[in-house]
């Protein structure tokens, strides 16, 4: 093994236990990383209970001392940047730039924690002549966030540094695939200063999700995976009473028109397929073309050619996901779609045994494919030919998902007349991966996002307190009014 064993992280520090343990293997070459617990009820007790001990004195500091641990932390992600994302690397098979990037998305979103104390700072409102109404947004107490392999660090980071500024404790399920990630946020927040039970790490799979689910002094859980897993998440939590918000899976449409930019909308659409091996929720999965583009195609598959696995390209996280991503690559061709660029044959340099798989581009892919439907979660582009615009809004449509959406366009009204019918909760415009930055927050529509709000920016406050309203009368003075008097 290359790392020790890794252990919960519980109390501010590693938390022994006699559970049954998972191997985690390296994308990278197949070898063998750590183990970890698989985790049930009672080590999720423990943790529960160390962070309701350690809640109340965290909830009663103020939200800026709450910040000031935050900003450490920040400086601290800055700091061990290098060496966070050769874990990433390592553990989940991106490049050091692609890990390197999602540092930088956690940093932001800490940022944006660090803020909170002055964006949120409560409003308060003279309803009366002498009575004033307050809100207060409190804390909830014990929360859980469990989230999957394909970004280790910002996933992580959607969630801890909000919900804990706002004053809760959280527990972290990371993904079974990449636990050294979490346990190093884990010791990077303890010396931020962060008191011992405000952050946990629970490791495991079903078992442990679903002890979090059950535990019945956690009062919100976000989840983000697949969209199966995410329904199954958010049904047990709300039948728990919960609060609950669970991102799953998707499919993304890229509509490219005609009159698009050739060399900015290629090195976009493939940039989007096949960055992070394509397992991005927000990754172009279907090229929409709409007329004849076939100019941009070429260029796409020119492109996609010239990304070397082992290089420019990651491998996919386990040899099940590439082995189900031949299959559909396999079945699409047999039913009559082109392999323009074919991954299947590409190996990774420098490595026989890492997950590879090579970018690949498939024309004439009709909707009615499951390559078209189901999400690949790989380097896979497929091009669906529309005769209109309609017609490529429709496609869109028809997807169960609703994460992203984009066009590439030089026509701001079609641009937006597209936008506007794309049943998605973000659009790119131009844009392969639409990510909003903070204060907008993160979100999906359809069967990518069950529960209310988005899972960062301003709305995730909401999520993470609840508001309490305070009215009060100051003067002395005894009138009659609406409270009764
Ligand atoms: P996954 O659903 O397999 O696992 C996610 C988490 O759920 C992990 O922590 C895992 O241990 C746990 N889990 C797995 N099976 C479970 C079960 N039966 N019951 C309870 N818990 C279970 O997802 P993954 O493979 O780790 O991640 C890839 C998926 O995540 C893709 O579908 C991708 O689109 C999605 N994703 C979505 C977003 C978004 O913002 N919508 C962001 C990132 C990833």
């Amino acid at each position: 093994m290359r790392f020790p064993a890794i252990e919960n992280f519980v109390d501010g520090q590693p938390a022994g236990n006699s559970c049954e343990r998972i191997t985690v293997y390296s994308p990278l070459d197949g070898s063998a990383l750590s183990t970890i617990p698989r985790s049930t009820a009672t080590e999720v007790a423990d943790a529960v209970s160390a962070a309701s001990k350690a809640f109340p004195d965290w909830a009663s500091r103020t939200p800026r001392q709450r910040a000031e641990v935050l900003f450490r932390y920040r400086s601290l992600l800055l700091q061990h940047q290098d060496e966070l994302a050769e874990l990433i690397h390592v553990e989940n098979g991106k490049t050091l730039d692609e890990a390197r990037a999602e540092i930088v998305r956690a940093i932001e979103v800490t940022e944006f924690a660090c803020a909170l104390p002055q964006m949120f700072a409560g409003e308060v409102l003279e309803v009366s002549p002498g009575v004033e109404c307050r809100v207060d947004h409190v804390p909830l107490g014990v929360v859980a966030s469990i989230t999957p392999f394909n970004f280790p660090c910002m996933v992580p980071n959607w969630t801890i540094p909000i919900a804990i500024a706002l004053g809760n404790a959280m527990l972290l399920k990371p993904s079974e695939s990449v636990p050294l990630t979490a346990h190093r946020t884990a010791e990077l927040l303890r010396e931020a200063g962060l008191p011992h039970g405000i952050f946990s790490v629970i490791h495991g799979d079903r078992v442990t999700v679903e002890a979090i689910c059950d535990a019945p002094q956690i009062k919100a859980i976000t989840f983000v995976g697949s969209t199966a897993v995410a329904k199954q998440v958010y049904r047990r939590a709300t039948g728990q009473l919960k609060r609950a918000l669970c991102l799953g899976g998707a499919k993304n449409h890229l509509i490219v028109l005609p009159d698009a930019h050739l060399e900015q909308t290629a090195a976009n659409v493939v940039a989007s397929m096949a960055g992070c091996a394509g397992q991005r929720c927000m990754a172009a999965a279907s090229m929409v073309a709409v007329g004849d583009v076939d100019r941009i195609v070429q260029r796409v598959i020119e492109i996609a050619n010239s990304l070397v696995p082992g290089e420019t390209l990651g491998p996919v996280i386990s040899v099940a996901a590439r082995e189900r991503i031949v299959r559909y690559i396999n079945e699409a061709e047999k039913a009559g779609a082109r392999v323009l660029v074919d991954g299947r044959i590409r190996k990774g340099v420098g490595s026989e045994h890492g997950f590879y798989l090579g970018a690949t581009v498939i024309d004439y892919v009709t909707p009615d494919m499951a390559i078209a439907q189901d999400e690949i979660f790989g380097p896979v582009l497929v091009i669906l030919r529309a005769r209109n615009v309609d017609e490529a809004i429709g496609i869109e449509n028809s997807s169960p998902y609703g994460n992203a959406a984009a066009v590439y366009t030089q026509n701001g009204a079609i641009a937006k007349y597209i936008g506007q019918r794309a049943s998605s909760g973000m659009i790119g415009v131009n844009i392969g991966v639409p990510v909003p930055l903070e204060p907008f927050g993160f979100g999906g529509w359809n069967e990518s996002k069950f529960g209310v709000g988005d899972i960062t920016g301003k709305s995730s406050v909401y999520f993470w307190t609840q508001s309490k309203k305070t009215t009060s009368r100051w003067n002395t003075e005894i009138r009659q009014g609406w409270m009764g008097h």
